[in-house]
């Protein structure tokens, strides 16, 4: 990647226009946040020293930094774009900063404005030539008194961060649907912004739509807002662009309690309400685990099944997939775990994304931790052997060793390539292995006063490291050695301290499963009828390889599996029937990728068909189903078959 190629001599796109009439007043205040990826960690508040050390960004946020955005945009379902105006805060860091560099990826910018003592002024911008994965870089010169800019632009209909769905895309099937995914870096594709998450910002937004539909942000909303397609919001907490989401659609909203609730399409409100009961106990666990939740509301909102992650954190209002409403609430740990993220990822969030696992790691320790205190440790142990088997999996087929460091290498290709199983799962095993060493009436309030005292920050792995050494390997010196630490940390694989998850449910299911494979049982006389998901993705993801056509057909005859409605269980499932070469599953198979967008199944199935060759195949349902998926999940499996 080649982000230094713009130069401040390329500023060949200048853009004059008139100016608009001053405008006075309309400023917002300014966040206090600084980040802390500072070279020295002074805990002086006027420390204003900042590195730049995300590669991901054109922006010059050592200099300059945005402090607020505010959006004013139309939601234009026929042309598929957002247009309107980005009014842009910021801070100078460095008082002789003489440009703001901002991030922008397929955007037209339309004209540039600067305030200077309250009057609008027409801007002298810049555009750097377009890159691939980066976008182009906006440089906008600061006038002297500057307080503010207003930029004029329209997104793209390709936008990556947004994906349009026609009525037909949808459950309803009479009206459009818009949702964004900003994360890592598609907030550009949104709006001009400091696109790193080492700047944090507030956000104001107005929208207008359709009026039959509804419109919510990552911010402030009242759920009994009228539908009128004139929607405000408000965030005033500080939170990393990549924070940054939108949904338009025939939305319907019922509460959970008065501070919770659900977003659906009607088709599934009810269900989601019921599946996601529990999450006011999530919270609960939360707060006495970590303080307080100190985002105001916590909505959730179940998209369309083309969203391809099982969740995302938006801050006050998570997006899931739809595949979590098994109907017998199996799959709520997602819930907790975007819940979890309103303390680690969106209170404390990486500076970098060669840094993600302090997001997710820490929210896969903290899911866990929550799971335990609401269900009991069998379904948080079981949930860590689920876990550890995915992370084997993930170190075994690491295109390099570098990829299962918990610090990623500095010449990671795409910040996406962050969002692993190491990040995942290897972190929350970093932050079990210091529970075990540290204890636990040591390590929870630690973990607290981390998330206390860098709340509304942005940290990076030795800012980790160091506050780890000073608040507590401190006071206990003989708990942990450096070459553990280290070992962990910038070390390949799974380290030998790692925690061994032993579930007495699955050691159960194992041996029931060898009788069935020794013959001693037929698999009808299986006592499963009390199984969990769990110990059905364990039964399944621990059958060997090699079953004949025959036994296959006895699993399914006896379990029902192909078709199965719990998505995990599918999931599981035909990953075995492609690698076993079951025919019998492929029409259900078929469906599943034609109506589930989800990444997490979508890329290993497409994987494992093109693995087992079966790329033909895999080949004609993609060319059905790429249009019902979201544009991230179309570049990934761009990529897996064409690779
Ligand atoms: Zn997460």
């Amino acid at each position: 990647m080649t982000r230094l190629k713009f130069a401040a001599a390329s500023l060949a796109v200048l853009a004059f226009v008139a100016c608009e009439a001053p405008k006075s007043s309309d400023n917002h205040g300014e966040s206090e946040s600084v980040s802390m990826s500072e070279s020295h960690s002074d805990s002086s508040h006027d420390v204003k020293t900042v590195v730049k050390d995300d590669k991901f960004t054109y922006a010059n946020y050592d200099k300059v930094q945005m402090t607020h955005l505010d959006l004013d945009l139309d939601v234009d379902f026929n042309r598929k774009v957002l247009d309107g105006t980005a009014k842009i805060d910021f801070k100078k860091l460095d008082s002789k900063a003489t440009e703001l560099v901002l991030d922008t990826k397929d955007l037209t910018i339309k004209s540039v404005q600067i305030r200077e003592g309250g009057e609008w002024k027409e801007g002298t911008y810049g555009l750097s030539d377009a890159d691939s994965l980066m976008g182009q870089a906006l440089t906008v010169l600061l006038l002297d008194k500057a307080d503010q800019i207003k930029i004029a632009y329209q997104t793209s209909p390709k936008a990556e961060g947004l994906q349009w769905l026609s009525p037909a895309q949808t459950a309803g099937k009479k009206h459009p649907y818009l949702f964004s995914q900003a994360q890592a870096i598609n907030a550009r594709t949104m709006a001009p912004v400091q696109d790193t998450p080492a700047v944090r910002i507030t956000y104001s937004a107005k929208l207008r739509t359709p009026p039959e539909l509804l419109a919510l942000m990552s911010a402030d909303q009242d759920p009994n807002t009228p539908r009128d397609g004139e929607y405000s919001f408000d965030m005033p907490q500080p939170i990393p662009p990549y924070l940054l989401a939108i949904a338009v659609g025939d939305i319907e909203f019922k509460a959970i309690n008065d501070h919770i609730g659900v977003y659906a399409e009607k088709y599934i409100l009810d269900a989601s309400v019921e599946e996601f009961s529990e999450t006011p106990l999530m919270e609960d666990a939360n707060a006495e685990l970590y303080g307080p939740y100190r985002w105001g509301r916590y909505d959730l909102i179940v998209l369309p099944p083309s969203f391809p992650f099982g969740g995302m954190e938006n801050p006050r209002l998570s997006f899931l997939t739809p595949t979590l409403v098994a109907g017998d609430k199996s799959l709520t740990n997602v819930v907790a775990h975007e819940l979890a993220h309103s303390w680690s990822g969106n209170l404390v969030t990486n500076a970098n994304w060669q840094d993600a696992w302090l997001n997710e790691g820490f929210t896969s320790y903290v899911e866990n931790r929550v799971m335990e205190a609401l269900y009991g440790e069998e379904r948080a142990v079981m949930e860590q052997a689920l876990d550890m088997e995915g992370l084997k999996r993930a170190v075994a087929e690491a295109k390099r060793p570098e990829l299962t460091h918990l610090k990623m290498p500095a010449d990671l290709e795409h910040p996406d390539d962050a969002f692993t199983s190491v990040a995942y799962i290897k972190g929350a095993n970093f932050l079990f292995f210091l529970e075990d060493r540290f204890g636990r009436e040591h390590f929870d309030p630690f973990l607290k006063k981390y998330f206390d005292a860098h709340a509304f920050q942005s940290v990076t792995t030795e800012d980790f490291i160091t506050y780890l050494h000073d608040e507590l390997h401190a006071d206990f010196p003989d708990a942990v050695t450096r070459a553990e630490l280290d070992a962990w940390v910038y070390g390949p694989g799974i380290p030998a301290t790692a925690r061994q998850p032993k579930s007495d449910a699955f050691e159960k299911v194992s041996a029931l499963q060898s009788n069935w494979l020794d013959g001693q049982m037929r698999a009808a006389d299986i006592p499963s009828e009390n199984w969990s998901t769990h110990e059905w993705l364990h039964f399944i993801n621990s059958l060997p390889e090699g079953l004949t056509t025959a036994q296959f057909k006895e699993l399914d005859k006896a379990f029902s599996l192909t078709g199965t409605q719990n998505a995990e269980t599918a999931f599981a499932w035909y990953m075995q029937a492609i690698r076993g070469g079951y025919k019998p599953a492929m029409p259900e198979l078929n469906k599943f990728l034609m109506s589930v967008g989800r990444g997490k199944f979508i890329y290993r199935l497409y994987g494992a068909l093109k693995a087992s060759d079966q790329t033909a195949w895999a080949n004609r349902v993609y060319k059905k189903a790429r249009k019902g998926y979201h544009p991230i999940a179309q570049r990934r499996i761009d990529a897996i078959l064409n690779d």
